[in-house]
């Protein structure tokens, strides 16, 4: 090697030895007489001095040393002197006296610092990502990253998962997002589609026998523009056959709960893991991905709120509707502009409007307490075990709306106000969710999860009568409000797969053209099994205590899904696309 240490690496026990280090000109300071550079490597940052009574030509080359160089320096190894130790430095009890300097490679001076985080444009920085990477929050962010994926790879071989690479050119996988294809060029006018995930063969690997599988695997999804979502991500995907939905759910947990404690062990997770059906998180939280780190749960108040006399609330229930609240502690004393920035929340949400009930520390303060009386009133505070100081929020609308607009405002409120316990990983169960879900615009039933989800075998039978009622044997993970993971127990025969294909309108020509191979597959013993898929790059993110997945992962897209380093997508030689047979039009 060209050096003999890391720049992370140097302790007491080094002073008195001759060290050589090399990295990066981090900082430098120039004290008139000493030069003190800081220099950078992956590991950390060491204080290196340059003298120039005892070493003139290092001395003097450090003169031309900017941000950024690549250096080589050999010295000595000494004690910082009394009271200028730096404790927040691994290395910050001793310094390196440089008696021998050399440049390795020069840098243009960086388009933004590396020795400070500045609030640098984010498209600045993808374009030099290679810069940006070289930050001490994103260094650590990749190696927690590594380490996470190494922990899941060593629990799953222990017990015994083998990693199985599937192809990336295939046939199409809907999850539910649009194929990304690549034309063939040996078979023009046909397209490989990228797997939106290994399902179906993960699922066929369990056909073929294999017991435990996994993969660290890249999927592919061609989404409209999200602010967090990445074209590519990567998943820890798993299948296992003869499993009942506790056996993977508890071999989630187990991983991850010993990995975030090996991991970063800062941080705290629930144990066990909260079990939610889909019904409760809707009912509890208003959303079917709660972040339950903090209660202000919404409180069911129709049976109360029904038979009042204030017209909003009564017609609303007497519509089949739900009214609902939720509990803001401390918050009676909220203005009136305050009180408009919520109803504009639930608004946008779809609800009319936002009844409120303040407890003041003068008394109640309610615009709709003329029509309410002292009893009902006592009875709506009591369901909603309020306090003096609570600011009550109450929504009447139909279920969905009510769901919707608290579950928002919840969240919104559980961070304006602090509730979430900074460094825990309250992770959660969501099960029991319906198999289908009614898609109004197109007037059919899409999979809620993926059309190779089981039915509960239970109701089998409801499929031909009342399919909106079928629950599917799948479950979610969540994480503090983000949906970490989804999983099932799968359909392993051909006449249910069938039975699913057509409740979606597939016709039997394209299912047996689209599915044909898992079909057919399905004829030949295949056994019962089921996985899941935890997202990693959202999981890391969590670890890193970053809110976007673009700083967990080393080369990321933008949000319309462009890498502004390499500029991709770009065109492509006309020679190319005529071996593709393709041609590019201007049609909208
Ligand atoms: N393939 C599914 C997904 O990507 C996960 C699973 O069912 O295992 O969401």
């Amino acid at each position: 090697m060209l050096k003999t240490h890391t720049c992370g690496e140097l302790r007491q026990e080094h002073i008195e030895q001759t060290v050589t280090l090399a990295g990066w000109v981090h900082r430098r300071r120039d004290h008139g007489g000493l030069i003190f550079i800081d220099v950078r490597d992956h590991f950390g940052l060491t204080q290196i001095v340059f003298n120039p009574a005892t070493s003139p030509d290092a001395h003097k080359l450090a003169y031309d040393l900017r941000a950024e160089y690549v250096i080589r320096v050999t010295g000595n190894v000494a004690a910082r002197p009394a009271g200028q130790e730096n404790p927040n430095l691994a290395t910050g009890d001793i310094e390196v006296y440089v008696t021998h300097a050399e440049i390795l490679n020069e840098a243009k001076n960086p388009p933004f610092l590396i020795s400070v985080e500045e609030n640098v444009d984010e498209g600045l920085r993808l374009k030099y990502r290679y810069l940006d990477l070289r930050h001490e929050r994103i260094q650590r962010n990749l190696t927690i990253r590594h380490r996470a994926i190494k922990f899941m790879r060593d629990y799953l071989d222990a017990r015994g998962f083998i990693e199985i690479e599937t192809p990336i050119l295939i046939k199409s996988t809907p999850e539910g997002a649009r194929d990304y294809v690549v034309p063939s060029r040996v078979h023009p006018g046909q397209f490989y589609a990228l797997p939106q995930s290994p399902q179906q063969l993960k699922q066929l690997l369990m056909v073929a026998g294999f017991d435990r599988y996994y993969q660290i695997a890249r999927c592919f999804r061609d989404e409209d523009l999200r602010a967090d979502r990445q074209p590519e991500f990567t998943q820890l995907d798993l299948e296992m056959a003869f499993p009942e939905q506790d056996d993977i759910l508890n071999l989630i947990e187990g991983c991850f709960t010993e990995l975030v404690k090996t991991v970063t062990p800062h941080k705290r997770v629930l144990s066990p893991f909260p079990r939610l059906t889909y019904d409760q998180s809707i009912a509890r939280f208003g959303t079917d991905k709660p972040d339950v780190r903090f209660g202000m749960e919404l409180i069911d108040a129709s049976d109360i709120a029904g038979k009042t006399n204030f017209q909003v609330f009564a017609n609303v229930v007497k519509a089949g509707g739900q009214v609902k609240a939720i509990r803001v502690p401390g918050c009676a004393n909220y203005t009136r502009k305050q009180i408009d920035e919520l109803t504009e929340m639930a608004r946008a949400k779809g609800a009319q409007g936002l009844a409120t009930i303040a407890l003041t520390a003068e008394g109640i303060k309610s615009p709709i307490a003329k029509f309410l009386n002292a009893s009902e009133m006592n009875a709506l505070t009591a369901r909603l075990n309020a306090q003096s100081g609570d600011l009550l929020l109450f929504v009447a609308d139909k279920s969905k709306v009510v769901a919707d607009a608290l579950g928002a405002l919840r969240l919104h409120l559980g961070q304006r106000l602090n509730l979430a316990e900074k460094d825990l990983l309250a992770f959660a169960w969501v099960v029991d969710f319906p198999l289908f879900e009614w898609n109004a615009e197109a007037q059919r039933w899409d999979a809620t999860h993926h059309l190779f989800t089981s039915p509960k075998p239970s109701d089998l039978p409801l499929l031909d009568t009342d399919p909106g009622r079928v629950h599917a044997d799948c479950y979610d993970l969540v994480c503090n409000g983000y949906e970490l993971a989804s999983g099932s127990i799968r359909i392993h025969r051909r006449d249910i797969q069938e039975k699913i294909l057509a409740i979606l309108q597939y016709s039997r020509e394209d299912a047996f053209a689209r599915f044909g191979h898992m079909l057919t597959a399905f004829e030949y013993g295949a056994p019962p099994h089921g996985g899941i898929a935890p997202g990693i790059d959202r999981f890391v993110a969590l670890l890193c205590d970053e809110t976007s997945i673009r700083d967990v992962i080393a080369f990321p897209k933008t949000a319309a899904a462009t890498d502004l380093m390499t500029d991709a997508p770009s065109e492509i030689a006309p020679e190319q696309l005529k071996e593709l047979k393709l041609q590019i039009t201007n049609d909208k």
